[in-house]
């Protein structure tokens, strides 16, 4: 099966005072047509700027993609234009943002931010983008949606303006979705709402989708696959069925053993330490200082990806 998104060989470099450093560093990833692939791992990983990078919203200067490609319908989505970006951006592929406050005008109705997106890549008139509006308000679930196409964010509660940002998004029927933590800011309830929209357009318009997520419940629910990001780096990459089953990568496996599990009595155990800043990466493995697993070559050299059904970045699985 042909992938709708090729990343190859990604790195986005933040050229900051103390020198360059690799937000993204060396990834590769393929998405496929109605699936979803999660990308995981601690806030400060390089999810969120992995997903800016494909859209070629990197924060420049101080930021630039440096070297690799994102392929999408036969373009290298690096070598576009702001111009040929825009055209892409909104239409092609969508962002949904974790914060729908950050997301939406505040000065501007909701409608009218949903019908803006239409006008200007479907080329609507008013009325057929409020139409089309309405219509899909009603479709993420919003109740009296022609009223509510009227309202300005603030009189929306979070969860519906989550879904008017999944309105918007859906709005040109994009054929991919990138979903920056859609729903952690929402209540259990409203959250199995949205995921449950997801998986719907999954299935009914064969959307792909790239969820950026630290929650390891969301995706065993919602993705195929799965990217376990860890300082720029994807350390740990296959189907969701077999990273949860048996994680292979120290990181992934502290991740899974930090999380509460209904099927078993044990005590929590979280990753000791904290990310490291990426201007002051440890040199070999950067996960080395926090693995319970080190060996003395993981102080010294930065490991390969080893091919162990899952791609793992990790030296226990040198031959
Ligand atoms: Fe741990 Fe070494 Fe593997 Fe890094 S390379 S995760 S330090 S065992």
């Amino acid at each position: 099966m042909q992938p709708v998104l090729e990343i190859n060989n990604l790195t986005t470099t933040f050229f900051l005072r103390q020198g360059p450093v690799r937000a993204v560093d060396n990834v590769s990833l393929r998405l496929y047509q109605g699936k979803s692939l999660a990308l995981v791992g601690e806030s400060g990983c390089g999810k969120t700027m992995l997903a800016l990078s494909i859209l070629g919203l990197v924060p420049s200067p101080p930021g630039k993609i440096t070297s690799g490609e994102v392929l999408f319908d036969g373009r290298d989505l690096t070598r576009l234009s702001e111009k040929e970006l825009r055209a892409v951006r909104g239409n092609d592929i969508s962002m949904i943002f974790q914060e729908p406050m950050s997301a939406l005008n505040p000065v501007f109705r909701v409608g009218a931010q949903i019908s803006e997106t239409l006008i200007y890549h479907k080329k609507l008139s008013k009325n057929q983008a409020r139409e089309k509006g309405v219509e899909l308000l009603k479709l993420v679930g919003i109740p009296a949606p022609e009223k509510r196409y009227n309202d300005f964010p603030h009189q929306l509660s979070g969860g519906m303006r989550q879904r008017v940002i999944i309105a918007m998004a859906l709005a040109c029927s994009p054929r991919i979705i990138l979903a920056d933590e859609p729903t952690t800011a929402l209540d259990v309830t409203i959250q199995a709402q949205i995921l449950e929209i997801i998986r719907d357009l999954q299935d009914r318009s064969r959307t792909s989708t790239v969820l950026i997520t630290h929650d390891l419940g969301v995706v065993a629910q919602v993705c195929h696959e799965m990217a376990v990001m860890y300082s720029g780096r994807v350390v740990e990459h296959g189907s969701v069925e077999d990273v949860l089953a048996g994680p292979r990568h120290p990181y992934t496996r502290g991740l899974l053993s930090s999380l509460p599990r209904l099927d078993r009595e044990q005590d929590l155990e979280p990753i000791p330490g904290t990310v490291p800043e990426i201007s002051n990466l440890p040199r070999g493995c950067p996960f080395h200082p926090r693995c319970p697993q080190k060996m003395p070559v993981c102080a010294e050299k930065e490991p390969p990806v080893f091919n162990t059904g899952s791609k793992v970045r990790c030296w226990l699985y040198h031959e």
